[in-house]
C-alpha cells in the first residue's frame, strides 16, 4: 500500500538503489534454503579482526570509556593514526586538527563532500569506481562528473580524459588508489600528473586510500606526500581492508587544519564522535597489528595469483593483473554471454557464485565486465573461478 508520507526530499531522485543489492537479496534467499554460495561480492576481508585490538577495546570497555568522545576522535587514536601515516605513507599530519577518526571512510568522504562540494560544482570521478562518491557528491547537491578509464590499458588513469574533465567549475577531483574495483594503483607519475592538471586550480583532491597497504608488485604512492599537492589533498583512509576491522566503523580523514576544520563542523551535526571504546582497539591495530596486516596481505597476494592463473586461460575474457586491493574486474565479450547484470544473477541461480556486475561501477561501460572479490578461502575461490569460466563458455 502506498504512504501519502512517504515523499523523500528532492535531492534522494537521483540517488538510486545500488545494482548490488539484486544481488545480496538473492544469494540470502538462496543461502537461506540452504544453497552453498560462493561470495565473490563481499568488499571486505575473510580475516577476523586482530586480537590487540579487541583486547583493547575490551579493556577500555572495562575501564569505562562509554561516554563521548571529543568531535575529532580520541587524543590517543589521533596520534596513532598520525604515527601510521607518517610510517607508512612518508606524510605528516599533526593530531591536534590535521585528523578525524570517522566512523570508516565511508564517513570520511560524505564528510569531505559535504565540507566542500555544493550546488554548481562539479567533482571529477575517474570510472569504474566505488558508486559511494557519486551519491555523496550528489547529496552535496553538487555533480559528478564521470571520466571513463579504459580496459584495454588496465584502467590506469588516463592524463588527457582527466585534464579534459576537468574546468573551472571542478571543486574536488577524487583518485582512489588501489582502486576499488579495478585493483589498479596510481604509479608516481600517475600522481605527478595530478598535480601537474591541478596547478592553478582551486580543486581539492580527495585521495582515498583504503588499501594502501595491500600492494603486490608496486609501491602505493600517496598524493599529500607531494609538497605540491599536499596543501589540497584530503586523504581518507580506514581499519576495513588492511586491518580486517569493517564491522568496527573506524576510519580517517586527514588534511591541512584549514581542510579538516569545515569537515568537522559537519560532524558536529552528524554521527558527533566515532564509538569511543573501538577508538582503542583501532590504535592498537595501528601501532601492534602490522605483522597480523602484513600475513593478510600476502594471502591476499597468494589468491589473486591463483585466481589469474585460473581466469588467463579463459577465451574473450580480459583481466588485467590487479596491483592492489582484493579485487579482479574482468570484461568479456559480449557475444560470449548477456549483460553483466543478467549473467550475474545467472551465476547465482545456476553457479550458486555471487559476483558485482560491472554496471555498479560504470553504468556505462560496465556492462560486460564483472567483479570479483577474492577475499575468500582459495579452495572456495577456485571452485568458484570454475563455475565461472563454465558459465562464460570457456
Ligand atoms: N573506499 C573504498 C574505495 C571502498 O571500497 C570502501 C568500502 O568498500 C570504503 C572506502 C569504505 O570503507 P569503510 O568500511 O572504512 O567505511
Amino acid at each position: 500500500m502506498s504512504n501519502a508520507f512517504a515523499r523523500p526530499a528532492d535531492r534522494l531522485a537521483a540517488i538510486k538503489p545500488s545494482p548490488i543489492r539484486a544481488i545480496f537479496d538473492r544469494a540470502a534467499r538462496l543461502e537461506a534454503e540452504g544453497r552453498k554460495i560462493y561470495h565473490f561480492e563481499i568488499g571486505r576481508p575473510d580475516f577476523d579482526s586482530p586480537a590487540v585490538a579487541k583486547q583493547a577495546t575490551i579493556a577500555a570497555l572495562e575501564a569505562g570509556k562509554v561516554h563521548y568522545a571529543p568531535n575529532a576522535g580520541t587524543a590517543d587514536l589521533r596520534a596513532a593514526i598520525s604515527e601510521y601515516l607518517a610510517d607508512k605513507r612518508a606524510v605528516r599530519y599533526c593530531p591536534d586538527g590535521e585528523i578525524i577518526a570517522t566512523v570508516g571512510a565511508n564517513e570520511a568522504v560524505f564528510l569531505a563532500m559535504m565540507a566542500f562540494c555544493g550546488p554548481g560544482d562539479e567533482v571529477v570521478i575517474p570510472v569504474p569506481a566505488w558508486a559511494h562518491y557519486q551519491s555523496c557528491v550528489r547529496l552535496a547537491g553538487a555533480e559528478p562528473v564521470e571520466v571513463p578509464l579504459n580496459a584495454a590499458d588496465g584502467h590506469r588513469l588516463d592524463h588527457a580524459a582527466l585534464a579534459a574533465a576537468i574546468t573551472e567549475r571542478t571543486r574536488m577531483v577524487v583518485l582512489c588508489t588501489p582502486n576499488n574495483p579495478t585493483g589498479t594503483v596510481a604509479s608516481k607519475s600517475d600522481v605527478d600528473a595530478v598535480a601537474e592538471l591541478l596547478r592553478g586550480t582551486d580543486a581539492l583532491l580527495l585521495s582515498d586510500e583504503i588499501y594502501a597497504d595491500l600492494t603486490y608488485d608496486t609501491d602505493h604512492v600517496s598524493p599529500a606526500a607531494l609538497d605540491e599537492l599536499h596543501p589540497r589533498t584530503l586523504s581518507v583512509g580506514g581499519f576495513a581492508k588492511a586491518f580486517a576491522m569493517d564491522g568496527w566503523r573506524l576510519g580517517w580523514l586527514a588534511g591541512p587544519a584549514e581542510l579538516i576544520a569545515p569537515a568537522l563542523r559537519v560532524r558536529q551535526y552528524t554521527t558527533v564522535c566515532s564509538t569511543t571504546f573501538t577508538q582503542d582497539g583501532g590504535a592498537a591495530a595501528l601501532r601492534s597489528a602490522r605483522e597480523d596486516s602484513e600475513s593478510m596481505r600476502r594471502s591476499f597476494e597468494q589468491r589473486r595469483n591463483a585466481a589469474l592463473d585460473i581466469l588467463r586461460g579463459t577465451e574473450r575474457v580480459r583481466v588485467a593483473s590487479p596491483d592492489g586491493a582484493f579485487y579482479l574486474y574482468l570484461s568479456y565479450d559480449p557475444a560470449t554471454a548477456e549483460p553483466a547484470e543478467e549473467l550475474a544473477l545467472r551465476l547465482l541461480e545456476e553457479h550458486g557464485v555471487a559476483v558485482v556486475p560491472g554496471t555498479a561501477f560504470d553504468p556505462a561501460g560496465g556492462t560486460h565486465s564483472l567483479r570479483i572479490s577474492y577475499a575468500c578461502p582459495l579452495p572456495d575461490l577456485t571452485e568458484g573461478l570454475r563455475r565461472i569460466r563454465t558459465a562464460l563458455g570457456r
